[in-house]
């Protein structure tokens, strides 16, 4: 899943001339290559300018070594590794998925890198059935299976089950309610109404928030079990034709995922799951206790075209008790419940020893010529609901292609200053759980030494450019994007697909709110990340037909796009691996911050709140003071060829993000240390900015408020007098 970048937001629009054969994908290739050298001379003016944190002459090297490693990635390389590694559906815990990383290590190792492999045992039952029966008006069992489609062999393969990752095993029986998206504004609604769930089964909708978020709502009124299908009027013949005549979601289209809401192994939070560690017992893991399936909206109509009101709002007694915006895009009018639709739910699930499996997480490391300690880490996760050739088999060839030409650069004698790794994680479906093992495994090197870690999840399944993450980074981003081509324009730059994208007028940039495999390194460590990739409409989101059929027909015909990303990934890692002073830019960080505090003031006032953020506001004041102190400093050093006090200003430059973090974390959710953005507890997609400060407003405890709002302040302080060390560092020259 991919939380921040263009899936979770409004659709984009795009053009589409049909279908591309392979033949024109290597006149692309051809075309983007050349389009590189002639950027890189169409750049030569603007070349001069060294990039940010680079002497003149570094820069110059710097600029050189970005455009022969960009020329590396290749198209037909990536659908080679795209159609091995979706061959056949690899679902975490399973022998396809071991099958995974064997080849991921031994493609790495043969590129020449360092490779290591690290197990987990993690708490992860499979289910052995899932049965969803109508039991009224009509008794029939549902087809729950997605089945094969014409015109594509991967579909004909055996399939993982449709069920929700966690949802808890059993077998229950119900009239059904319909709660939309099963929002806490939805059941507030339901309230409104006189309808409960309690005792009943409940059919929501995907979107809008977290699938965990819906099971946890469910669970907390009272349900027996939920069901949650894909409306199609989201991804299905609403938005356009359907798989395989499009690439929209098909009648019998399902969403596998995961609905528990904590990252990581349930059985281990918050430390490694190492072998001999405590763990807790079922009983005690944050995780469902209803049974909670996904069906496809074939099957959903049956149930839902069988509710009728019972209910009636006596405040208007004529009205329809189903908001208008609560009818969906199936073709008759919905209704809210319960029944007279009955349903029964079967959920078997493994238990005991066999419900731990384990997992392991890959690593190809280039190690850093003058600074090795310090580390840029790039990742995206194995494993997949089904074969994953956009989620995320995308992701993993960026990275493996991104290792690939670096890899070439070094035994060109190129190596690059800072350490360099190339992770791919598994279970990240589950719940981030390798990434956020790995992360507590590591946490004190990651904390010391890290740089920026790199997410790619659905790298390319589409057109439209993306990105997201720390803002101190945006304007390393955007450089980049000025100095590479538009896969589908090569006479112009990436930069401008970006700022054109159609609803957009500028760059946009998504938060790390949670919701990928950045989430232990930004949320858990405060280390700054950044993700990007190439989206389109979806359709196939945790589907059996997110395949290479699927890729080659709607994805990325020729995987030009997938090039394209891993292209990004070369200069990111580059840029940050061989900055002579880490390119961070805090002046646009201190910025962005500023224009929080408005809303917060807003939001308190919303709650009938009367709250002081002067201190607050202060304290971001001081924080962008030092800021362009640093960058004042860090400039003349530069443009003076001067590199001396590099290595004390490094250390207290990762400090400065490491300084929004407190230890004790949030106060509903410890494990979430970083005080700047996090995942909505309400929602689970959405992103909320200064969560401490906007929490405790959501509580309405004033007293909690003010002193959130000065811990925060202390610790803009801190992040300030951070920027001031490496500013003295650099003065001093040592
Ligand atoms: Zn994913």
């Amino acid at each position: 899943m991919s939380i921040s970048r263009p899936r979770s937001r409004a659709p984009r629009a795009i053009t589409r001339s049909g279908r591309r054969r392979p033949a024109r994908a290597l006149t692309g290739v051809v075309a983007v290559l050349a389009a590189v050298a002639v950027l890189a001379a169409v750049a030569a003016p603007a070349a001069a300018q060294a990039p940010v944190g680079y002497t003149a002459a570094d820069g110059a090297v710097e600029r050189a070594s970005e455009t022969r490693t960009a020329a590396m990635p290749s198209a037909e390389a990536m659908g080679g590794y795209s159609r091995w590694l979706a061959r056949q559906p690899h679902m975490s815990g399973t022998p396809a998925q071991a099958a995974t990383r064997d080849y991921v290590v031994k493609q790495m190792h043969d590129f020449g890198l360092e490779t290591a492999v690290r197990a987990y045992d993690v708490y992860m039952p499979h289910p052995l059935s899932v049965r969803v029966w109508q039991l009224a008006p009509d008794t029939m069992e549902l087809p729950l299976a997605e089945g094969p489609v014409a015109g594509d062999s991967t579909s004909m393969l055996p399939q993982v089950l449709t069920f929700n990752g966690y949802g808890a095993a059993g077998d229950v029986s119900g009239d059904v309610v319909y709660v939309n998206y099963g929002l806490i504004e939805d059941y507030a609604h339901l309230d409104s109404i006189g309808v409960s769930v309690a005792g009943k089964i409940v059919i929501a909708r995907y979107g809008r928030s977290f699938r965990g978020i819906k099971a946890r709502e469910a669970e907390k009124h009272g349900a027996l079990a939920l069901l949650i299908y894909s409306d199609p009027a989201d991804d299905g013949f609403f938005r356009g034709d359907v798989y395989p005549a499009g690439p929209m979601r098909p009648p019998q289209g399902v969403q596998r995922g995961s609905v528990m809401n904590e990252d990581g192994d349930p059985s281990t939070p918050g430390y490694p799951s190492l072998p001999g560690v405590p763990r807790l017992t079922v009983a005690q893991m944050a995780i469902p206790r209803i049974p909670v399936l996904p069906i496809s909206y074939g099957n959903a109509a049956h149930l839902l075209a069988a509710i009728r009101d019972t209910a009636h709002d006596a405040r208007a007694p004529h009205e329809p008790v189903l908001p208008q915006r609560w009818q969906g895009g199936l073709p008759f009018r919905y209704h809210i419940g319960p029944g007279p639709a009955r349903a029964r739910v079967a959920v078997v699930t493994d238990t005991g020893r066999a419900a731990y499996k384990t997992i392991w997480d890959t690593f190809g490391t280039i190690r850093g010529s003058t600074w090795p300690d310090e580390v840029v880490i790039i990742g995206g996760h194995r494993d997949g609901w089904g074969p994953g050739a956009a989620d995320n088999v995308s992701g993993v060839t960026s990275v493996m292609e991104a290792a690939r030409a670096i890899a070439a650069e070094v035994r060109a004698g190129h190596r690059p200053k800072r350490t360099i790794v190339f992770a791919t994680w598994d279970a990240e479906e589950w719940g981030l759980i390798g990434s956020t093992e790995y992360v507590e495994d590591d946490s004190l090197a990651l904390t010391r030494g890290a740089v920026a870690y790199l997410n790619q999840d659905v790298a390319a399944d589409g057109r439209s450019f993306g990105a997201g993450g720390s803002p101190s980074l945006r304007e390393t981003m955007r450089d980049i994007a000025r100095h590479l081509p538009d896969p589908d324009d090569t006479s112009r730059v990436l930069y401008d697909a970006w700022r054109h994208a159609p609803d957009t007028t500028g760059p946009t940039f998504g938060n790390p709110g949670g919701g990928s495999d950045f989430a232990g390194f930004y949320n858990h460590l405060g280390i700054p990340i950044l993700e990007w990739g190439f989206g389109g409409r979806g359709g196939v989101y945790h589907s059996a037909y997110d395949d290479n059929t699927w890729m080659e027909r709607f994805g990325d015909s020729g995987y030009v796009h997938h090039a394209a990303a891993a292209r990004v990934a070369t200069s990111v890692l580059l840029r940050l691996a061989n900055a002579d002073l880490l390119p961070y830019d805090y002046v646009e960080y201190a910025r962005t911050m500023a224009t929080y505090v408005d809303p917060l003031v807003r939001a308190a006032t919303a709650r009938g709140l009367t709250v002081s953020v002067s201190g607050l506001s202060a304290a971001i004041g001081r924080f962008g003071d030092a800021a362009a102190r640093w960058s004042a400093t860090r400039d003349s050093a530069l443009s003076a060829g001067s590199v001396r006090g590099a290595k004390p200003a490094n250390v207290a430059l990762r400090s400065v993000e490491r300084a929004l973090t407190r230890p004790a974390g949030l106060r509903t959710r410890p494990w979430y240390r970083n005080l700047i953005y996090a995942a909505d507890e309400d929602n689970g997609y959405a992103d909320v900015v200064m969560p401490s400060v906007a929490e405790a407003i959501r509580g309405g405890d004033r007293t909690l408020v003010d002193r959130e709002i000065a811990d925060l302040a202390d610790r803009f302080d801190s992040a300030a007098h951070a920027l001031d060390a490496a500013t003295a560092a650099v003065r001093r020259g040592k």
